[in-house]
């Protein structure tokens, strides 16, 4: 089509929009440019509610207007793009699977009677920052809609959100509505707006308004309320208390983050939050808790930390602050690009080593730097799986703090278009500590994610916390000189520290190991250990094939993805060799059903598998403050029920059982939790169990028979590490999903 056809552009859009005063009034004049300018068979507008966590769209069809309304929740694909504040193309919306790969609540339901969507095209409609609406597209005609689409979608919506932003009265600045009702001069308003130190420092500015301005209360959330479309809640624990899954949240995150969870009489919860427009955060803690479209709400900084138990509400100055302020006041006048080699050098590098120091001695698994458009770069640490948000650093600081990683990680400083991988190492306190980084290339800059890489190598087998007969029976079945040994669960479960913890007891002199692993994450001296890469095909069915040529006498590979690395492995044992490898099943039954289900001969597999370890991680209490206390009779028939009456005996459960629950001190950041320990279920084969194999029995039948054998399951270990004072209750409940 060309212009001289008659189609229209954009300018016709936003002549259309200024006539009309609401977008309902507008929308049938509205709807048939669109859908010329974009071939496409169906318009959907949806506006948000004024302070609801809802979409309507509003249209006339025939003789009555039709509505159609959608909560903001990734229940609906609407009300995902308008939750995540991201655009969505959708090539074929009844591939429930790839949805699921969206966000695993993500699914299609069609809205009309006798019409079949075949692609969507959605996009969020923001303005200022805030979500104010969903413009979405249907069935593009010839070919599906293209990345140029989605851009030309994004110009539209945006024009729409100014609209919507009108229509609802809203502000462009969270604290433009004081200037509007004349409580705060223009000047005092820019001062807020451009100065460094109230930047990301809401706290700071709240305070100001209060005590400099004398402004109450509720007028800042009536302007903070009007901005962000939500409603305000002040501080009153009368009317809301903290919603009971807190707990689950790290009490620092929530702080530094500036939001809580309140639940009201009815236990409905709130996500309450000094910014409402960080979808990211939201969608964060929705997943986190498990949240059902729960309702969002501003606060003003200083209640939120008194929901959070603050009392005394003072910024405490620590190292890494102490840097960011010599920082930030060395390069007070222009906001110029910092290069590493200037002046603030010595700064960086320290700021740089503070990150690392910090991470250590939390003992985090990964950091994380992410550049941010507009906006302050993000540092946050995964703590016992748990990610947590730290300190942001000034934009202009981001190119020289990755220049120094980049630096100490040996890579190329002037590459920033492609990821770049590496090492690293620092000493603390005497010892050596290393890190493999990865350089990520976004579109607001680039990211850096750091792995801690365990220090010592491997960790003793008898360091793992396995219960003494698991142990026992683990030991009897590594020894042997050929067979397989799986170790399954899901990411994040262990897997690598137990199987390079079983390696370790194997590497002796004379015993000739390799490894195929993705990522080479634990080193041990005497291994030979393989980082495979499957972008040049180099996968573990490859890795596994050139082993054999070695004629090792033990074989790690890393995971059991496919049918033909399965098979690979189980040929491997056949032939000679121990083999170890890792699958991502939750029980050790239903490994040997999904096994077989890829297609291996139940007779092979039975005959090489020499046991399969199931497990999980689950937090452990805090020794230093970590509180005993007898168990109620409900907990008493709670672990009576879990651990079953069959085996009950084992227990040798007293009438008064002693258990441990949370409490926080300083040691543990107020959490009440330290560390994590592990959980298993070892099944080892029986000629009971490989009748039951040779007969492709039920997953069921498997796990009964693995039972009588002497299978302890995931909940009976834990169960026998609760009583050990190792954990709580409440990680058990987490851990079985169970109330
Ligand atoms: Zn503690």
């Amino acid at each position: 089509m060309t212009d001289a056809n008659g189609t229209p552009d954009f300018s016709d859009i936003h002549s259309i929009l200024q006539q009309h005063s609401s977008l309902i009034n507008g929308f049938s004049q509205l709807q048939p440019v669109i859908m010329k300018l974009f071939t496409c068979e169906r318009v959907t507008i949806y506006q948000r509610r004024r302070q609801q966590q809802d979409l309507v769209a509003k249209f006339k069809s025939g003789a009555h207007t039709v509505k159609i309304e959608v909560a903001i929740s990734p229940q609906s694909i609407a009300g995902y793009v308008a939750l995540s504040k991201q655009s969505l193309l959708i090539p074929n919306p009844q591939d429930a699977d790839a949805l699921r790969l969206i966000h695993p609540r993500l699914c299609f339901v069609e809205q009309y009677d006798q019409f079949v969507t075949r692609n969507i095209l959605c996009v969020p409609i923001v303005h200022a920052d805030v979500l104010l609406g969903v413009f979405q597209l249907i069935n593009k005609q010839e070919g599906g809609f293209t990345e140029s689409d989605v851009t030309l979608a994004q110009m539209v919506a945006e024009e729409l959100g100014k609209h919507c932003c009108y229509e609802l009265g809203g502000t462009l600045r969270p604290w433009d509505d004081l200037l509007h009702r004349d409580l705060l001069s223009t000047k005092v308003l820019n001062e807020i707006y451009t100065e460094s130190r109230y930047k990301n420092n809401p706290l700071l500015i709240c305070q100001k308004l209060i005590s400099e301005h004398r402004l109450a209360e509720s007028d800042l959330g009536t302007s903070l309320s009007l901005h962000y479309q939500v409603p305000f809640i002040p501080y009153n624990p009368d009317q809301y208390h903290i919603y009971h899954n807190e707990h689950m949240l790290n009490i620092s995150y929530l702080k530094h983050n500036l939001i809580v969870i309140l639940a009201d009489a009815q236990d409905k919860p709130t996500i309450l939050m000094a910014d409402p427009s960080n979808a990211n955060m939201i969608m964060e803690v929705e997943q986190a808790l498990n949240l059902v479209q729960p309702e969002i709400a501003v606060g003003l900084p200083q209640h939120i930390l008194q929901y959070l138990g603050e009392n005394n509400i003072a910024s405490s100055p620590g190292d890494m602050d102490e840097i960011l302020d010599e920082i930030s006041t060395s390069n007070d006048e222009d906001d110029e690009q910092v290069d590493e080699l200037s002046d603030d050098a010595p700064a960086i590098v320290r700021l740089v080593s503070r990150i690392l120091h910090d991470a250590k001695r939390l003992d985090a698994s990964d950091i994380h730097i992410d550049p941010e458009k507009n906006g302050p770069t993000r540092v946050r640490m995964r703590v016992d799986g748990v990610c947590r948000d730290l300190n942001n650093l000034p934009a202009s600081h981001h190119n020289a703090v990755i220049a120094r990683i980049k630096i100490m990680a040996n890579l190329n400083i002037a590459e920033k278009r492609i990821p770049q991988d590496g090492k690293l190492a620092f000493k603390l306190s005497g010892q050596l500590v290393e890190v493999r980084v990865a350089t990520i290339p976004t579109v607001a800059g680039e990211g850096v994610v750091m792995r801690i890489l365990a220090t010592a190598g491997a960790m003793p087998l008898s360091k793992m916390n396995i219960v003494p007969s698991n142990l026992q029976m683990l030991q009897q079945m590594i020894v042997k000189p050929h067979g397989i040994l799986l170790v399954v669960g899901p990411t994040g479960s262990g897997k690598t520290t137990t199987l390079h913890a079983i390696l370790g007891h194997l590497n002796t002199p004379d015993k000739k190991i390799w490894t195929a692993e993705d990522p080479v994450e634990i080193t041990q001296p005497g291994l030979q250990q393989v980082q495979i890469a499957p972008k040049i095909n180099f996968t573990f069915a490859t890795a596994l094939r050139a082993f054999l040529r070695a004629d090792p006498d033990i074989i790690l590979i890393g995971e059991m993805r496919d049918k033909e690395t399965a098979h690979a492995g189980i040929e491997a044992s056949l032939t000679g060799h121990l083999v170890l490898s890792t699958l991502h099943t939750n029980s050790a039954p239903e490994t040997i059903t999904r096994l077989l289900d890829l297609g291996l001969d139940p007779v092979n597999f039975s005959d090489a598998c020499v046991g399969i370890l199931a497990q999980r991680l689950i937090r452990t209490l805090c020794p230093e403050c970590k509180e005993p206390y007898t168990a109620s009779a409900t907990e008493h028939a709670f672990i009576e029920r879990q651990y079953g009456d069959e085996y009950l005996y084992e227990l040798d459960l007293a009438d008064n059982v002693t258990l441990y629950r949370a409490q926080g001190c300083d040691a543990c950041g107020d959490s009440g939790y330290k560390g994590r320990t592990g959980v298993h279920e070892l099944l080892s084969m029986t000629p009971a169990l490989r009748a039951l194999i040779y007969r492709k029995a039920s997953a069921h039948e498997l796990a009964e028979q693995a039972r009588s054998d002497g299978m302890r399951t995931l909940i009976q270990d834990a169960l026998r590490k609760l009583l050990k004072g190792d954990t709580d209750i409440k990680q058990i409940q987490i851990l079985g999903g169970l109330d």
